[in-house]
Order: structure tokens, then sequence, then C-alpha cells
């Protein structure tokens, strides 16, 4: 510590971002010097719809210190082994973006190249045979992967659906027993240093003033201290993104909850449901340019599998992201830096990685530039990776039963999405740009799930021998369909998570040049994909 270490961080907002950011400082910051403080006004409340969550969740989960089954059993929590997209690329088709790979690559040569190649030669199954996780979804079974390198077992990624309300309140639990300070109130004026324009304190409804060095923004979409104090700008990604309305309701479970969450794709939008411990979460997004809410209300409300256990909430939303997501002394994180709405799950990552990268630059004082500007750049290279993936969703599709999908089919779509979709249809071609969050899995899930078939695979796959091809393709094949079947059901798995076996939740140990928190390449789902193609 020196006289220019930050002493005082002011995290404003209590939603699934502020507790997170104050979980990970109560361990990242825990230097004896830094003081976090975090405001929250009950009155205003949080959104809390964010219920599904990809595979770098766990390990935020680890590094905070939480006990897994600890996790599952407070939030009310499921096991997710991807989403299963229904009615996309046309009506009455489905196909499931799973988490972990395909296969495995065979003499430097994709998986998914091998499998183009067979394809031409036979009818084949689904590609989805071959993800030890869509397999096991699909069985409805579940046991956490296992260490034995031999074992498929160890193919099965996963990630969660949790109750956010719930889990809000176990990060806060946390972060309070570690020191960070919580105060309740309304942030009614935000003051700036005449000199340079950096936030100086928050005041709040009772007249009491907090003052800080550097200022989280988590208050949510109206984004309070980057925008209405800071007047950052906001990039709007509508003319690719269409919906901008949402309306949730949970509704009672009608069997034993599914390890996956489902997307099913409506006339003028697509609803989740996401199935947890003591309800089904579901929602509706749509566009308000084709649908009205009233009638998105009552489409919701036709197609629950059980009856409804509160009002519906209607959410209103603007797809895109703040121009800057760390602004003078001010870093946003969670709504108020942006949405690119809840297709993939991907939210609560952002959160998660936009935590990592600013410990990982954690300033001083004297807020260096360079340090700013390299997280903005960060952040917004990931947030434009996201986007695209999601635009790919919209894009690719036969559906022309309704004006929305007509649009959506037709639009323009961003050149770097242009880009990677034409070399895949031309011969499978996948590269992955750095920290790039989604894996040639994901593109392949989704591209084939929605036509775009690559027309040729690529020379390097022809080099291998056709009959040990189909050899090796029906041996991993069978492998992980016995495999799964000998696994338990996710309910017993569930059950199994029983608080008696819980640890008190602790910090792992520190060591010196620990910080798998900040490792980029731990961060993704699918690890083993280098995007390479030898
Ligand atoms: C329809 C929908 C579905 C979603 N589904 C998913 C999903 O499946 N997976 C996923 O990862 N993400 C999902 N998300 C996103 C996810 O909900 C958010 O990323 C997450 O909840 C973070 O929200 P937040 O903490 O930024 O904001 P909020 O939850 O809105 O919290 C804002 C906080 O700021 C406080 N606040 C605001 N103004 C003031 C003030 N003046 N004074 C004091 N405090 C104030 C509030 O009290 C609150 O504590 C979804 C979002 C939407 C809209």
């Amino acid at each position: 510590m020196n006289e220019h270490s930050i002493r005082d961080v002011v995290i404003v907002g209590g939603g699934t971002a502020g507790w997170m950011t104050a979980a990970a400082f109560s361990r990242f910051l825990n230097n004896g010097y830094t003081r976090v403080t975090l405001v929250e006004s009950e009155e205003i409340g949080i959104i809390g719809v964010g219920e599904a969550t990809i595979p770098p969740i766990i390990r935020y989960n680890q590094i905070i210190g939480l006990n897994e089954n600890q996790f599952l059993a407070e939030t009310n929590g499921t096991i997710k082994l991807g989403i299963e997209f229904v009615d996309w690329g046309g009506l009455g088709e489905r196909y499931i973006h799973p988490f972990g790979n395909y296969g495995q690559d065979l003499q430097g040569v994709h998986f998914h190249q091998l499998y183009l190649r067979e394809r031409k030669r036979r009818v084949m199954p689904d590609i989805s045979a071959w993800s030890m996780s869509a397999v096991a979804a699909a069985m409805g079974r579940f046991a956490r992967p296992s260490p034995d390198a031999r074992s498929p077992v160890r193919e099965l990624f996963y990630a969660f659906h949790f109750d956010a309300m719930l889990y809000a309140q176990l990060l806060r639990r946390l972060s309070e027993s570690r020191g960070t300070k919580r105060i309740e109130g309304k942030v009614v004026d935000v003051s700036l240093r005449a000199e340079d324009g950096f936030v100086e304190a928050v005041t709040l409804a009772d007249g009491r003033r907090i003052a800080g060095d550097l200022f989280i923004d988590c208050s949510g979409f109206r984004g309070l201290l980057i925008e209405e104090a800071l007047e950052t700008g906001y990039e709007h990604w509508n003319q690719w993104l269409p919906c901008d309305r949402a309306i949730a309701v949970p509704s009672a479970l009608t069997g034993d909850p599914d390890p996956f969450t489902r997307a099913t794709a409506h006339a003028n939008g697509w609803q989740w449901r996401i199935p947890l411990q003591h309800r089904m979460g579901n929602g509706l997004v749509y566009s308000s340019a084709y649908q009205d809410d009233d009638s998105a209300e009552r489409e919701l409300l036709a197609s629950l599998e059980g009856a409804p256990l509160a009002d519906p909430r209607r959410l209103q939303f603007v797809t895109g992201r703040r121009r800057q997501t760390w602004n003078r002394n001010v870093v946003s994180l969670g709504l108020s830096s942006g949405f690119i709405e809840p297709l993939e799950s991907t939210s609560i990552h952002l959160i998660q990685t936009g935590i990592a990268r600013l410990i990982a630059l954690f300033p001083d004082k004297r807020f260096n530039p360079v340090e700013r500007d390299e997280y903005n750049r960060q952040m917004r290279e990931l947030y434009e990776d996201v986007r695209d993936f999601i635009v790919l969703h919209y894009k690719a599709t036969k559906r022309d039963d309704s004006e929305f999908w007509n649009r959506c089919r037709t639009m323009d779509v961003p050149e770097s999405l242009m880009r990677k979709v034409e070399l895949f249809q031309a011969k499978g071609r996948l590269f992955r740009d750095n920290f790039e969050l989604f894996s040639n899995t994901s593109w392949v899930a989704v591209c084939l799930g929605q036509h775009i078939v690559p027309e040729e695979h690529e020379p390097a796959a022809d080099a291998l021998d056709e009959d040990a091809i189909a050899e090796a393709l029906e041996q991993i094949r069978r492998g992980y369909w016995e495999t799964a079947q000998q696994l338990p059901t996710h309910a017993e798995f569930l059950r199994r998570c029983a608080p008696a076996q819980f640890a008190a939740p602790q910090a792992p140990p520190r060591q010196a040049g620990d910080m798998p928190f900040f490792s980029f390449s731990e961060e993704s789902p699918f690890p083993r994909d280098t995007g390479s193609p030898v």
C-alpha cells in the first residue's frame, strides 16, 4: 500500500452485479487497507430474473469460497448442461447447444470436420450424439465430471440455474461476513469534483454522504453514475437484436427438473423455460414493434406447463452497451454497462468477467488512462463477440411465418458475424479470437442447428483413413451413450447435495502467483478448444 492506493470503494446497487462484485472484492481486496461499502435500496429492489448461467460461474463460486452443494441448496439451484432450442431454424425443429466439446479431434483435425466428412458418406445421427453434455441432458442425468482422464464423464461440462434473489442474499451474507459494509438507502444525488469531473460522493435521501475513490455502478438499467451523472452514452444494437420487452412468471413444476434450459421461438420473439428445484422460471422475450404487452402476457400464460405462482412481471430493455464501461473513476457492471438479451445466458458471465478484468487492472488514485482504456477495449470486444453470437440465432432461420422472422432473416448483420458465417459455410472453418467467449462447439451447434451447413469439409480431413474415422466416431458415440446411462438422474443428484454435506464457505488458500480468477483461458467453458485447425 502507498499514498496512491485506493482506500474507499463504493458499490452502488445490491442486485446480482453489486453482490457478485462485493463478494469478489471481499476476497481480492482483503488487504487490511481497502474498505468496500455497498449502498442499495430495498424500496427500488432488484431485477432478479437472471436464472441461467454458463460454466465459468463454477470458477467464480470456487474463487469466492462458496461450497457448490450449499450454493445449490440455498439458491434452489439445478444443473444446466446446455440450451435446447425449439422452432428456431424452422417450425417443428429442435437442437441442443451443449456445454463442452463434440467428440475428440483426431490427428489435429477438428471433430466437426470429421463429422462433416462422414456425413457425406452415410446418414448420421445429429452431432449432439457426440456431446457428453447433450447426451446426458437428453437422458435427464448428471454427475460431477470425473477427474479420471479416461472417463467420458470428464467431458461433462455444466453450469447452473438458480434463484437470483436467493443468490444475491447468499453473496451478501458472505461479503458482510468478510467486512463489506452495507448501507440501506436511496441515492438521490451524485457530486462530481470540480477540477476533473470525477465522482466524489453519493448522497442518500436521508442526507448521508458517502465519499469514495473508486465507484462501481451496479444500479441496473438506469446507470445512476455512469449515465445519469457522467453521461457516458449508449450504443444501441436494436437494428440487430429486435426484442425490447420481457414478461416473467414462475410456475409450479409438473415433474422433475430438466438439466437444461429451453428457448422456444415464438412468432414475435422467444420463451425461456428454466427449471429450478422449487419452481419453473418462464419468460417471454418479444419485440414491441410486433406484439403488444397484453397479447404477449396472454401467450405466455397460455403456454405454462404448471399453475402460475405469481403475477407476471413486465420488463423493458434496450439492447446495446455503454460507450465506455469504465469512465473516470466509475466502472459499470451488470445492467448499467449494457444488455444483450438473455438468449445465451451471458449477462451474469459479463458481470463475472468484468469483475475479473477490473481486479486484473485495478487502478490507484492516479487512474492511469492506459488501464482504463485496456479495460474498455477488452469489454467492448467481449460484448461485440457475444452480440454476434446472439444475432446469429435470429438471422439463421428459414422461418417466414411472421413479419418478425421475415425481418430477422433478411436483416443486415455486423460484418464480423458475416465473415464468420461465410467461412463456416464454405468449409466449416472457425477461428476463435483472443478471449472470445463462445467456442467452436457453440458455433457448430447453432450453425448446423439452424441450417448453415458447410458446402465442403476442409482438405485436412481427407488425409485420414475413412474406415478409421468411421470406427472412431462410432466408439466415441457409443462410449458417451453407455456412460450417460450409468449416471444418476438429475433429481437424484440434487437429492444427494443434501445440506448435511456442506462445509462452511471458505476462501481457497491464496498462494503466490495464484490468479486463477483472472485467467481468461480458464474462464472459457471450453478450455480444450483453441480455435486453431491444427
Ligand atoms: C428478461 C431478463 C432475463 C434475464 N435472464 C438472464 C439469465 O437467464 N441469465 C443471466 O445471466 N442474466 C439474465 N438477465 C440479466 C440479469 O438479470 C442481470 O444481469 C443481473 O440481474 C444483474 O442485474 P444488476 O445487478 O445489474 O441490476 P439490478 O438487479 O436492477 O440491481 C440494481 C440495484 O441497484 C439499486 N439501485 C438502483 N437505484 C438506486 C438508488 N437510487 N439508490 C440506491 N440503490 C439503487 C437497486 O436497489 C438494486 O439493488 C436477464 C435480464 C432480463 C431483463
